[in-house]
């Protein structure tokens, strides 16, 4: 059976079907309108370097068929086009990370050192190459019935990847976004020039970035606003407690925050979070 890996070994493995009944808004057995079943075709038709870690690719159908339009936060399901035996069943899925539109899906894959299929895509895969894709899926979006309260979406390195497609769709839309960043250093900073462009003219989004281990060129107040990490005080005493929470990035920060927001009575219902992993590692 097709397993859908994650990033933090064995014990997190996914069937699909699993991966489907968990995440899936259109099942692929129902008879509701979908854009197509199973895997298709996709041309990569772009491939842009964002750091020293991460590069993103563009996809469009093969077909030229309009997309369906994703929710901000949903994943794009991959497989190879490989006849070796090593990937050609290996299957991943990556949060899309441009704004929903129709013509294209980009996903951003950061290089996880000995991990099969990224290291696959950043060495091997380039433009012209043929992908296959699932439906967009994933049940990590934008809680309607909450549009009215301050937006609070917060990454910790690669986990920003569905969390600046919910910036790109609700910055039109709210009175107040914070959108804070947890990195390492500018070194991996993604998307930093496609923030300044959505923060342009707006004073709906504060951009909050903390660089836990900067380096000497790394100026604060310029590149970076704290040093160190997002912790219990810091969102104590900066961010509207009575907002709609959304972050996503590795266990030790997504254990950080949850605990955090917890002790600091935000309601379950206000704290939603996308684990690139199964959620029990987080809460255990
Ligand atoms: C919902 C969701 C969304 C995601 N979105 C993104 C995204 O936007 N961007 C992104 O970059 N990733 C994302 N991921 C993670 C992504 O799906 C992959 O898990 C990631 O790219 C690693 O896959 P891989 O094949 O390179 O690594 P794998 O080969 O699956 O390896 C995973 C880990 O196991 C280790 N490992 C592998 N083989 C061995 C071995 N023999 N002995 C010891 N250790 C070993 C590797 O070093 C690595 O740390 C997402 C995951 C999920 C579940």
């Amino acid at each position: 059976m097709n397993k859908i890996k994650d990033v933090y070994g064995k014990q997190s493995e996914y069937s699909i079907q699993e991966i489907m009944s968990k995440y899936s808004n259109s099942n692929i057995n129902s008879a509701k309108p979908m854009a197509w079943n199973g895997f298709k075709e996709f041309i990569v038709v772009k491939k842009i370097r964002e750091n020293n870690d991460v590069i993103s690719f563009y996809f469009k159908p093969k077909d030229k068929s309009k997309l369906l339009k994703h929710k901000p936060g949903q994943f794009f399901t991959i497989k190879l086009n490989s006849k070796d035996e090593k990937y050609k069943d290996e299957i991943r899925t990556y949060s899309l990370s441009m704004m929903p539109n129709e013509e294209f899906y980009r996903i951003s894959v950061k290089k996880v050192p000995s991990g099969l299929i990224s290291n696959y895509l950043h060495d091997k895969v380039e433009v012209g190459d043929i992908i296959y894709g699932m439906v967009p899926m994933g049940l990590f979006t934008i809680n309607e019935n909450n549009k009215e309260k301050p937006l609070i979406l917060i990454s910790g390195g690669i986990g920003i990847t569905p969390l600046i497609s919910m910036l790109y769709e609700e910055v039109e839309k709210r009175k107040e976004i914070f959108f804070v960043q947890a990195i390492q250093n500018s070194d991996v900073e993604t998307f930093k020039d496609e923030m300044k462009e959505i923060m342009k003219n707006r004073d709906n989004v504060r951009n909050i970035v903390f660089y836990s281990n900067p380096k000497d060129d790394d100026s604060l107040g310029k590149d970076y606003d704290f040093k160190g990490r997002v912790d219990y005080s810091w969102i104590k005493n900066n961010l509207p407690l009575n907002g709609d929470f959304y972050f996503c990035g590795p266990p030790p920060f997504m254990k950080g925050i949850y605990k955090a927001l917890k002790e600091l009575g935000v309601k379950e219902e206000y704290i939603n979070f996308e684990f690139f992993g199964p959620k029990q590692d987080m809460i255990d």
